[in-house]
């Protein structure tokens, strides 16, 4: 493992930060870099949009796209550099992950030269906002089980049957969708993948009420909506392999973490709440919690170095970027959960405005559930370690192989 920037790496890092000296402002200490609780104030979007803008022009929008895109060709090292300067300066939550991070990966692999030239650059600029129409009621982790279906007329498709959980579907221009074309093959091998206007005729988006008050994201459902062929991403009946494309990438934007509060920001709480008259981090047993969340930031953050050791040397990352996301997300949903409790009756307050550093952490606390799902959830995390890191006989799958019209539905269906 190597801890240091080579002097490469330094050199970038240092040009990273001249800019964003210019045109960012720096977080000071007491301050946490905007999380889940300003992503649906009215005004991010547009804030969002304008910094995208700012840095497209300046060079620094999608930095590992390549240059024809409107990226610079970047390598992996440099986008965590990147990221981690970012962080410390006020900019908005990236509300373009989903479409920058995870489709448009999947446009470059698998979409045409016309699709391509059409749709990436307004995505990397922030102007088109995309969302990911994969999950439905009945397949979720099991997604190849996806029931939406496409039907060829014409020089169109016709889409009918519903999403779920999809992120912000209420403001996007696009949607990247799956969708079965073939019941007679076995699942996965049935599915074909394309891009749909979310203005369509037919789409009718229902947001879900969270319990933190907002909706990030919506039901959708299809009733006869028109797709033109030009807008299929995958051969017909071959698009598993673009949406396997689309999940990868979206592991690994999601195992990076996503702003609000942390450990340092938890040590600080701490040392700032009154209990009898002394700073809470004078207490045992909150030095003893304290010390156990240590351990375990300090073990993922060697253990990301390790990756970061990987990349800067232009090596593949091993198995421990599978621990991340299932190491991560419950640290953080334990950490936030101890920060309410310590911060007694205010612990509840949302309103960022009127207590920012309380609405900070109960709205991570409340979205740390959804983190655990998103990308992945826990189980199926285990699984793929258990079955591609330790080797272990793989989960019994008796439905891989049959035309999918034939594989039983649960009462649901
Ligand atoms: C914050 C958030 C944002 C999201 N955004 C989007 C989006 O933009 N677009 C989109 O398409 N989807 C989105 N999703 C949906 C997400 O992809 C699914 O929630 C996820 O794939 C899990 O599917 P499910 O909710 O249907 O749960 P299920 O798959 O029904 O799982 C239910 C439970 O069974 C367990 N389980 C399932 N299969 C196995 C197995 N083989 N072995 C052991 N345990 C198993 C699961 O771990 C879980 O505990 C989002 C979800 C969240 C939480």
């Amino acid at each position: 493992m190597d801890f240091d920037d080579t002097p490469e790496e330094a050199a970038f890092r240092a040009e990273v930060r001249a800019w964003l000296d210019t045109n960012a402002e720096r977080l000071k200490a007491s301050e946490t870099a905007p999380g889940m609780e300003v992503r649906n104030r009215p005004g991010t979007l547009k804030w969002a949009q304008e910094w995208q803008a700012k840095k497209a022009d300046a060079g620094w929008a999608c930095i590992t796209w390549p240059k024809e895109y409107g990226g610079r060709g970047a390598t992996a090292i440099q986008s965590v550099i990147w990221n981690q300067e970012e962080g410390r300066y006020k900019t908005p939550p990236n509300i373009f992950a989903i479409g920058q991070g995870m489709l448009g990966p999947t446009i470059m692999v698998h979409g045409n030269d016309t699709q391509k030239r059409r749709y990436l650059k307004p995505m990397l600029r922030g102007e088109e906002i995309w969302c990911q129409l994969f999950s439905e009621p009945s397949a979720g982790s099991d997604l190849a089980g996806l029931r939406t279906s496409a039907v060829r007329d014409g020089d169109d498709w016709v889409i009918n049957g519903q999403k779920i959980w999809t992120t912000g579907a209420q403001y996007c221009k696009w949607g990247m969708i799956v969708t079965r074309t073939d019941a007679n093959a076995p699942k996965h091998k049935g599915i074909t993948y394309f891009i749909v206007d979310m203005k369509s005729p037919g789409i009718e988006i229902r947001p879900i009420k969270q319990i933190n008050g907002v909706s990030g994201f919506n039901e959708v459902f299809f009733t006869d909506v028109r797709v033109p062929d030009a807008n299929r991403v995958s051969d017909i009946n071959a698009g598993w392999s673009a949406a396997l494309t689309t999940l990868m990438n979206e592991r690994a934007s999601i195992g990076g973490g996503s702003g609000g509060p942390g450990f340092v920001d938890l040590v600080r709480l701490a040392r700032e709440t009154t209990w009898h008259g002394r700073p809470a981090l004078e207490d045992p047993a909150v030095r003893q919690r304290l010390a156990r969340f240590y351990i375990r930031s300090k073990g993922l953050q060697y253990t990301s170095y390790r990756t970061l050791t990987a990349l800067s040397r232009g090596t593949t990352p091993g198995p421990e970027s599978s621990i991340g996301k299932l190491v991560g997300a419950p640290l953080r949903q334990e950490m936030a959960s101890f920060a309410v409790d310590l911060q007694g009756m205010a612990g509840a307050l949302l309103d960022d405005e009127l207590a920012p550093q309380e609405a900070a952490w109960q709205s991570t606390y409340l979205a740390s559930p959804g983190l655990r799902l998103a990308g992945g959830t826990d189980e199926i995390l285990r699984n793929i370690i258990a079955e591609r890191v330790l080797r272990l006989p793989p989960e019994i799958r008796v439905d891989k192989s049959v035309p999918f019209k034939d594989v039983p539905t649960g009462p649901r269906n």
